[in-house]
């Protein structure tokens, strides 16, 4: 459940690692202590209406204090392991830790996933020891309150479905016993959206056929999210199992070299002579400059095509837009992303042209089933 860093506040960093807020918070915030008084009450009834709505404010701080312990256990975890950790943040419902790359074992995996619930629990379980010898009034009320705050963020991260902590621990546990990371990553998904379903449901299986309105909203919100990241791990999941044919010496187009100022109309003769179907520009010592770009050869007129230059259709090639060609997968993504551009030079093992790879060729490769 990431979301982008635009609007996001920075708390600090601690062992190292970025901690950011996500304004929601201050949302949930207040409707737990709009929702949290009554139950205060009902526990102390001692109290004042002010108070009441301070320890149920107090309440929302200690639940996000309990997310973060539970984030900060996956990436300290993830640091032992030498997982580099991008950061923390602390959203809307819960927590996310950004880790620099897919564990790359289940193993690891696992392990990672396991430590923010393992310590969400182990602190519950130290509330509930807790709650047994400190006074009942005040006190036990805040030792029952981050008891309660620990033990939900343990039990609903646990829950078996991508994205919380046990869907990822599933995917793990179906990747090592089939040997196939892709098919836990769809069962991992799967159970996701299911559980999605069953958070919808909650409300009135809890309370039968009239359970209240803000039950509802938060259980529908609840339900909103898992089935969007759900959804959305299963489609990288999908994308990740097609990267394999993502092969620059097969998806690359064969080029025919080209000077600068020869007409168009010349130069897309000698592509079909060649029986190429892209143009690379290249200097008088046969060095390649440019890359000429199809959509903008298209949008010249047949009858203007004798008198317009070649090299006015050609982007001039920079840095990052020549690939290698024994470039794949996950690396040829990475290199795309960085420089963004319609056409790439690939160049063969001792630097000569061997062709262009066209962006839109990698696209469809990766959406075809
Ligand atoms: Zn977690």
């Amino acid at each position: 459940m990431a979301t982008g860093r635009g609007r996001q506040l920075s708390l600090g960093r601690i062992a190292g690692i970025p901690v950011y807020i996500s304004p929601t918070w201050f949302l949930v915030a207040a409707l737990i202590t709009a929702w949290g008084h009554d139950t205060v009450l009902r526990q102390l009834p001692e109290l004042s209406d002010v108070e009441a709505y301070g320890l149920a404010f107090l309440f929302a701080v200690l639940l996000y204090a309990s997310v973060f312990v539970h984030e900060l256990g996956h990436a300290l975890t993830a640091l032992r392991l030498g997982l580099p950790v991008r950061g923390v943040t602390l959203h809307f419902l819960g927590g996310h830790t950004e880790i620099e790359r897919d564990a790359p074992t289940p193993g690891r995996d696992l392990v990672v996933s396991a430590a923010g619930p393992a310590l969400s629990l182990a602190l519950g379980g130290l509330g509930l020891l807790a709650y047994q010898v400190v006074d009942d009034g005040v006190p036990g009320f805040l030792v029952w309150m981050l008891t309660v705050a620990n033990l939900l963020v343990g039990v609903f991260n646990v829950l078996p479905g991508l994205p919380l902590d046990g869907g990822h621990m599933l995917r793990a546990a179906v990747w090592r016993i089939t040997g196939d990371e892709h098919r836990g990553t769809v069962v991992a998904a799967r159970s996701g959206q299911v559980l999605a379903g069953l958070v919808l449901l909650m409300p009135f299986a809890l309370d039968g056929a009239r359970p209240d309105l803000l039950t509802i909203v938060w259980a529908g919100l609840v339900a909103a999210l898992l089935w969007s990241g759900a959804s959305q791990a299963l489609a990288v999941g999908r994308m990740r199992a097609r990267l394999p044919r993502l092969d620059t010496r097969t998806l690359a187009r064969r080029a025919a070299p080209v000077a600068a100022d020869l007409p168009v109309s010349e130069a897309l003769r000698q592509a079909r002579e060649a029986n190429v179907t892209s143009l690379v520009i290249v200097d008088s010592a046969g060095r390649p400059t440019g890359l000429v770009k199809e959509a903008a050869v298209a949008a010249i007129p047949e009858q203007r095509r004798p008198w317009v230059a070649i090299g006015q259709s050609a982007r001039s090639l920079q840095q990052g837009m020549v690939l290698a060609l024994d470039v794949t997968g996950e690396a040829l993504l990475k290199a795309m992303r960085d420089t963004p551009a319609s056409e790439y030079l690939v160049v063969d093992a001792q630097g000569r042209v061997y062709g262009v790879l066209v962006s839109s060729d990698v696209d469809h490769a990766l959406a075809a089933r």
